[in-house]
């Protein structure tokens, strides 16, 4: 009698326990915890009990927005268009804040014109789903990290590379898909030089707090041409060329197109951005 009544106390201090730590904030920590052995606690997360009925484990709020692909000449119906080809109305030069001097081409496209500097959108992103296109000229001028160098930094920061690395080899962290000086990509999937070239890029901007520490990297995925080259990748900081990562606190910023000086003739194409922040 004695050793039922301890193991029903101990049973109650067990319950009890589950039930204080069913705050909203606990559960979401719970559901990354996969540590946690017990069944019984798993099972008291959502219901208490078993559901038996489909409808128990189903919801309809929130609605989820509807948004139609392919409705603006490729680009989702809510994406907002950076360059569709008609002009350079959403760019400018990153040095001055001057209207951005790249060359708009007849074919939809716009090219890095030698020297003019980098161009960046006028307005400013955090977290994005972004698309963009790009090609090396077909006439191959230099080599390694002189051939068709190009960058798209998120942020205003952080460079994920362009380059012509087709029978160009270079340093691996400095490749094609690179986010630059840092990692590896998972595959170099590039294109025939000459060719068009896609970046479907999934961004997540770091987060600091108030007194300007980072507590949380960005993150990034990347397709390039439809082949996965970035996982979830941690971005460490600040991509020089010369030097280590920095992380000095920042909120949105544009999203960069680099000229890298050394004619490189990059041109881009199709560009759009959905913020999901
Ligand atoms: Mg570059």
């Amino acid at each position: 009698m004695i050793r039922r009544s301890i193991l029903s106390l101990l049973l109650l201090i067990v319950l009890v326990g589950c039930q204080q730590s069913k705050t909203p904030q606990n559960e979401a920590k719970t559901v990354d915890q996969p540590q946690i052995e017990d069944p019984v606690i798993t099972y008291e997360e959502y219901s208490g009990t078993e559901p038996t009925k489909p409808e128990e484990t189903e919801f309809y709020e929130p609605v989820v927005p509807e948004v139609k692909p392919y409705a603006q000449n490729g680009a989702p119906s809510d994406a907002i268009i950076l360059f569709d080809g008609t002009s350079l109305d959403n760019w400018v030069s990153s040095s001055d804040g001057s209207q951005a001097k790249w060359i708009l081409n007849d074919d939809g496209s716009m090219t890095v014109k030698n020297k003019t500097g980098d161009i960046q959108t006028k307005d400013s992103f955090g977290c994005v789903q972004l698309h963009i296109e790009w090609k090396s000229p077909e006439e191959i001028q230099g080599e390694g990290q002189s051939r068709a160098n190009s960058g798209i930094f998120l942020q205003n920061r952080y460079e994920v590379q362009v380059l012509d690395n087709n029978d160009n080899p270079t340093y691996t962290n400095g490749q094609v898909g690179t986010i630059y000086k840092q990692g590896t990509a998972l595959a170099m999937a590039s294109v025939p030089t000459g060719q068009w070239n896609t970046y479907d890029i999934i961004y997540h901007a770091p987060k600091f707090n108030e007194l300007g520490g980072k507590t949380k990297s960005a993150t990034i995925t990347i397709l390039h041409n439809g082949v996965l080259i970035q996982d979830h990748t941690e971005i460490k900081g600040t991509t020089p060329y010369i030097g280590w990562p920095k992380n000095e606190a920042h909120g949105k910023g544009p999203i960069r197109l680099q000229d890298h000086g050394d004619n490189s003739r990059v041109s881009y194409r199709n560009i759009w951005v959905r913020p999901l922040d």
